[in-house]
């Protein structure tokens, strides 16, 4: 789960992370006057959505007076800030900044560690200054054999030492970075990023932006993130929406081609079966293990919901679920739903795929187009979503 920045900014608060003073959260341009009243005379004007580059887009404005906080609101709610609209506006005493800086940590699975980032030149795109200036950019990966009580001070130090930032700020930040790395782990974030940490004119070190990506498989050790469910911040796709109140493994693709499987893996490789016979899915949907008609109807059903989605490929493999159950319930699904347009391709594989195969092509049903093998499938799906 995504947290926007003043989320992030009270998670960093909250683990002892120097933010600036607290802001104000505010829905109407009423409410972002009465804040920048009471907060002001300088204020920040911030766009909160789950995506970057809200400065370039005009998301982001210093407002040296109330009156020119409120003209900037009315500017910025509403702002379509990369397919994310402004709904949400977070109101923040103005900082002063002196200089720049990046910090970032996130899970490095290869290395099964962390991986932590800095750079002296923040407040800018990181990947392009890792791109022009390659130098500038400090990598460290450590292990969790290295962290067993949190990330040495030490280690900080000489991280953000080797990313050249200026001495005066070398023991502040090392705190910070000591303290981020304290935050990621008690909250189970999978990415912390703080684009720019600031000096301020008066010396201290500040996350100044936040971005925080929380572990959803941990969410059960947090009541379920319900603290960071707010309104007006929810996953602009109503699809999504739908599929996580129903308990669905959904993700929205850009492509044409429903996909729906069992097991992440599995799924993965049917999106690059389908990339590879020429097509593009239009979701990632996992049903998980087991294959009921109940569960194959509730995904099916939403897959095909989708108006992009001319084509479907359903590519099981069985297990404890065997081929003819999998077969059994696709069939049942069909009918509990009726009438659509959009072909169904089917490859079972594993237990029982013979038999599953057979049932399905005895059925005759007319949505139902079994295939033989993966690539077999993922070009009759691309075919039919073509000629559809
Ligand atoms: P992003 O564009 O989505 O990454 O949003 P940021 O929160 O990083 O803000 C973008 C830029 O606005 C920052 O890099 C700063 O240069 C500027 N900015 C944000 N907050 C303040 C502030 O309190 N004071 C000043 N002077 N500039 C700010
Ligand atoms: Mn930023």
């Amino acid at each position: 789960m995504d947290l926007v920045e003043y989320q992030g900014k009270q998670l960093f608060g909250r683990n002892d992370v120097p933010v600036p003073p607290p802001g104000a959260v505010c829905r109407t341009v009423e409410e972002v006057a009465a804040a920048a009243q009471e907060l002001g005379p300088v204020t920040v004007v911030k766009a909160q959505v789950k995506t970057g580059g809200r400065g370039k887009a005009g998301g982001v404005k210093v407002a040296p007076t109330p009156e020119e906080a409120v003209a900037a609101a009315e500017d910025i709610f509403g702002l379509d800030i990369k397919g994310h609209t402004v709904n949400v506006i977070y109101v923040e005493p103005a900082s002063d900044i002196a200089e720049e800086y990046y910090l970032s940590i996130m899970h490095d699975r290869v290395a099964k560690g962390y991986l932590v980032i800095a750079s002296k030149e923040g407040g800018v795109d990181i990947e392009e200054v890792n791109r022009t200036n390659p130098d500038a950019v400090v990598k460290q990966t450590l292990l969790p054999s290295e962290t067993v009580d949190g990330l040495p001070t030490e280690t900080a130090r000489d991280i953000l030492a080797r990313a050249a930032f200026p001495d005066e700020v070398l023991d502040q930040a090392a705190d910070l970075l000591v303290a981020l790395f304290g935050a990621m782990v008690a909250e189970d974030a999978t990415l912390v990023e703080i684009n720019p940490l600031i000096r301020s004119a008066d010396d201290r070190v500040l996350a100044l932006d936040s971005k925080v990506t929380l572990d959803d498989n941990a969410a059960f050790r947090h009541d379920g993130y319900e603290e960071w469910e707010v309104e007006g911040l929810e996953v602009a796709d109503p699809l999504e929406r739908q599929a996580k109140e129903q308990g669905i493994q959904y993700v929205k693709l850009d492509g044409e081609v429903g996909v729906l499987g069992n097991g992440a893996g599995l799924v993965m490789a049917t999106l690059d079966v389908v990339a590879q016979a020429g097509g593009s899915a239009a979701d990632f949907l996992d049903i998980g293990g087991g294959a009921s008609a109940d569960v194959m109807a509730e995904s099916l059903s939403l897959v095909l919901s989708d108006p992009r989605v001319t084509s479907v490929f359903i590519n099981v493999f069985g297990g404890i679920t065997r081929g003819e159950q999998v077969a059994a319930g696709i069939l049942e699904a069909c009918d509990r739903l009726g009438d659509f347009p959009q072909k169904l391709v089917v490859r079972l594989d594993g237990t029982n795929a013979e038999q599953g195969r057979a049932l399905l092509t005895e059925a005759d049903h007319p949505s139902v187009v079994p295939a033989a093998t993966m690539s077999e499938a993922a070009q009759r799906a691309v075919e039919l979503a073509r000629s559809a």
